[in-house]
């Protein structure tokens, strides 16, 4: 049989909003991308970004009740593509949200910071949101440029 060599590579991660497995998917996630040959700069990046989705998903999503979490995790040529999705309470106003040092959880010592960073170690940012349905970041850097 003949196999096509495909440049695109997938992987998807469902695990509990436990903020233990908030490490372990950033090592998953890194581990998968490291198929790019990411610099550990790069690396680094593709964590920090990660982080911040799935901590705000655990904390501001689900609001410390345990549900599901996803993410997806597609490679395509250089570039990497990660989506973040949970079905918690959602975002009225996303433009708000992503404003830097917005938080809805001042009292928890939050600085609004996440989107910042998110938008700062990646090539792109996009969030959509419903609220009552949940919250999906999609994020992609490119790497090795
Ligand atoms: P920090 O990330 O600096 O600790 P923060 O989490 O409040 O603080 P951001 O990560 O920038 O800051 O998020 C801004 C706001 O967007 C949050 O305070 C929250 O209101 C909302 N938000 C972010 N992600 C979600 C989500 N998955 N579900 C619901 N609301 C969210
Ligand atoms: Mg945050």
């Amino acid at each position: 049989m003949e196999i096509k060599k495909d440049t695109t590579n997938e992987m998807m991660i469902e695990f509990d909003s436990r903020p233990g497995n908030e490490g372990f998917v950033r090592v998953a996630v890194a581990a998968f991308c490291t198929q790019l040959n990411p610099t550990l700069e790069e690396v680094a990046d593709l964590k920090t970004a990660l982080s911040e989705a799935v901590t705000n998903a655990i904390i501001h999503g689900y609001e410390g009740e345990v549900h599901k979490i996803r993410v997806v995790c597609k490679t395509k040529e250089n570039v990497v593509h990660i989506t973040v999705t949970d079905w918690g309470k959602g975002i009225e106003d996303i433009e708000k949200a992503m404003q830097p040092m917005y938080t809805s959880k001042p009292e928890m010592d939050r600085s609004g910071m996440g989107f910042v960073f998110m938008e700062a170690f990646m090539d792109q940012v996009e969030v959509t949101s419903q609220p009552g349905e949940g919250t999906a970041v999609y994020m992609k850097k490119a790497i090795g440029r």
